[in-house]
């Protein structure tokens, strides 16, 4: 068996046959993930982020071996593990149901899938009585004072690394509880406790904080990131929160309606999203999208503003020359400005004061974009722009206000396909 553990997601398909809605006559097969190519490396924390429906929990569960590929290659490690059923994957799956045994103590929570794995985790070699004699050995003493029971040899190494996880999780005083004595911060940390006990090769992460309140969350989300950093298993992490991909992942796969749209870093993805899916989705509150008209070599023009794009855009725009284009950017790249040819004229609506910052929704009210033209009658051209301003301006819902766009933080994309135009 390889000790690499990078896992190769090799041009996976999953249709399943029918709809969620089966049982109706005549529901047609679905389509849920469509050529899916994704590596994580050895050791990395991938996250795989995605609104709710796009397809995360199939691919988690098609990696597991909870249910079976249409197609494509999984490989774990150096191992190709299309057929091989979920024990012999190697692999720890943490849900967001923590699904803990209801009956069983936390310890025998934690110890349950190392007394189930049929090999002894370390040290194979070690001599063992014959199962009969080893049976014998431990009801015989049973009624002996503690130190005088016999404990075969593989209870005693369960015991041992139930402990190292309870302590590194910080439950060791809670292993003789049952899981309806837990508290859900609890509860979570055990069934993480449950999947790191088997020191398996691959974590496999679905959603397991949604459960959680605000401020546990967040606690939890750095603890697992700990963790992981600690053991250095290969990981991959679903959530549709973006907040969690940005601050957890080394690397993250956005995905929407079953395909990958961008695999990056953080930071990668926010700076150079590479479609507008991706721009809209990553960064809280979302980015802005305005219609606009090229006019080379630098210019950007809407009825209500007019701005030169930095130098290294000349190139690009020549070749969108008076064509119409989405101009992107993020609502901390505008600010509270001064009336210029240059700034958006903005009514705003709605006004949220953070204490640290303000957040504003304002309408850029415009005339439609090339309004001359007979077909675009009867459009209105107001659009809803989000703002970040300092927390020190007071504004007012109704007022009118001009907003500056940091020219440097400027995106474009495609409008027909949605792809970003890179400088
Ligand atoms: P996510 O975890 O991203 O919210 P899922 O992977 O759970 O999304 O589901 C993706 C899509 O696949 C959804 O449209 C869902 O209805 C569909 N789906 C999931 N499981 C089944 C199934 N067993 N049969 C039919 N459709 C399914
Ligand atoms: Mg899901």
């Amino acid at each position: 068996m390889g000790t690499v553990a990078q896992v190769i997601l090799e041009n996976i398909y999953k249709t399943y046959p029918k709809g969620r809605g089966a049982g109706e006559p005549g529901s047609q097969p679905v389509s849920v993930l469509r050529s899916i190519n994704l590596t994580i490396r050895d050791g990395e924390f991938m996250v795989l982020v995605g609104p709710s429906g796009c397809g995360k929990s199939t691919l988690l569960r098609l990696i597991a071996g909870l249910e079976e590929i249409t197609g494509g290659n999984i490989y774990v490690g150096d191992r190709l593990v299309n057929q091989l059923p979920p024990k012999e994957r190697d692999i720890a799956m943490v849900f967001q149901s923590y699904a803990l045994y209801p009956h069983m103590t936390v310890y025998d929570n934690l110890a349950f899938g190392l007394r189930r794995s049929t090999a002894p985790a370390s040290n194979p070699q070690a001599s063992r009585l014959p199962q009969w004699l080893e049976t014998l050995a431990v009801e015989t003493s049973r009624k002996l004072p503690k130190g005088l029971r016999y404990v075969p040899d593989r209870e005693q190494q369960i015991d041992r690394r139930v402990r190292e996880v309870a302590q590194s999780l910080q439950i060791e005083g809670l292993l003789n509880r049952l899981p309806k004595q837990l508290s859900g911060g609890q509860k979570q940390r055990v069934a993480l406790g449950r999947a790191m006990a088997r020191d398996p090769q691959v974590f496999l992460m679905d959603e397991p904080l949604s459960n959680l309140d605000a401020k546990l969350r967040a606690e939890t989300r750095s603890q697992i990131v700990k963790l992981q950093r600690q053991l250095g298993t290969t990981t991959i992490y679903v959530t549709h929160d973006q907040t969690e991909a940005m601050t957890m992942g080394d690397r993250i796969a956005v995905l929407n309606a079953g395909q990958i749209q961008q695999i990056a870093t953080p930071l990668e993805l926010y700076n150079r999203p590479v479609n507008r899916f991706v721009a809209e989705f990553i960064g809280s509150p979302p980015m802005n999208f305005i219609p606009v008209q090229v006019k080379a070599p630098l210019l950007i023009i809407h009825p209500d503003f007019r701005i030169t794009l930095p130098e290294s855009w000349a190139n690009v725009l020549s070749r969108y020359d008076s064509q119409t284009l989405t101009l992107g950017i993020r609502p901390e790249h505008l600010s509270y400005s001064v009336p210029a040819p240059k700034n958006l004229p903005v009514t705003v609506e709605l006004v949220e004061a953070l204490g640290s910052e303000t957040y504003i929704t304002a309408n850029l009210a415009g005339q439609v974009l090339g309004s001359g033209a007979s077909h675009s009658s009867g459009q209105t051209g107001n659009t809803a722009i989000a703002a970040r301003i300092e927390a020190d301006k007071s504004v007012g819902i109704g007022e009118k206000i001009w907003l500056a766009i940091n020219p440097d933080k400027i995106h474009l994309f495609n409008p027909e396909t949605g792809l970003a135009i890179d400088p």
